[in-house]
């Protein structure tokens, strides 16, 4: 397995509507990999595959489970071709990204959502999620459509840096270069409402 580079938050594949994918072989089993390591390596808890340079419709999603008294554990999902069939309730949720690092922002997202996708065999399933795996399940198919958290988010003001923790897990602090937050705030094509069923 290998760690891949990020691509840098101003690569047009961040803006690309990822292509579905129809091979379920070993080249994409080591791509499925490859992000995991990557996502481990940077703390997140999600990557989508255009943030490593792929125009592949695919994320994966490691949540950190706590319980008492067991060891710490992670519930991770492939998904393949994944799609939000269903969205329910709303709440402000504090986010970042793995391809935007030192920020943060306020934004709203669902509490509970439905998502289908295909597991790296190809097999078909749906996915009931409230929390943290809702809200990443809901920024990780908004990369591979090719939108970013910041498109969400209703004012500047709500935008933050440097910050120590984002929502794909520890945003590492702010690099050198980080840019300042009008020249992120540039960055943001406003995005589609969703559709929220109550
Ligand atoms: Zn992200």
């Amino acid at each position: 397995m290998a760690v891949l580079p990020l691509v840098d938050r101003r690569d047009p594949v961040l803006r690309e509507k990822a292509r579905r994918v129809s091979s379920f072989g070993p080249s994409l089993q080591r791509l499925i990999d490859n992000m995991f390591e990557t996502m481990r390596h940077e703390h997140g808890v999600g990557l989508a595959a255009n943030q490593v340079g792929s125009h592949l419709r695919i994320a994966v999603i490691g949540i950190p489970r706590q319980e008492e008294g067991e060891e710490d554990t992670t519930d991770t999902y492939v998904l393949i071709n994944p799609e939000i069939v269903r969205r329910s309730g709303e709440r402000e949720v504090d986010e970042g990204c793995l391809s935007i690092p030192g920020f943060r922002g306020k934004l709203q997202r669902s509490v509970k959502v439905v998502a289908k996708a295909q597991d790296r065999a190809g097999r078909e399933y749906r996915l009931h999620a409230e929390g943290l795996l809702a809200q990443a399940l809901e920024h990780e198919t908004d990369h591979l459509n090719g939108t970013l958290y910041i498109d969400r988010m209703e004012a500047v003001e709500a935008l933050r840096s440097p910050v120590l923790a984002g929502p794909e897990g520890q945003t590492p602090a702010a690099p050198h270069g980080t840019p300042d937050t009008e020249t992120v705030w540039r960055m943001r094509r406003p995005a589609p409402p969703v559709i929220r069923r109550r």
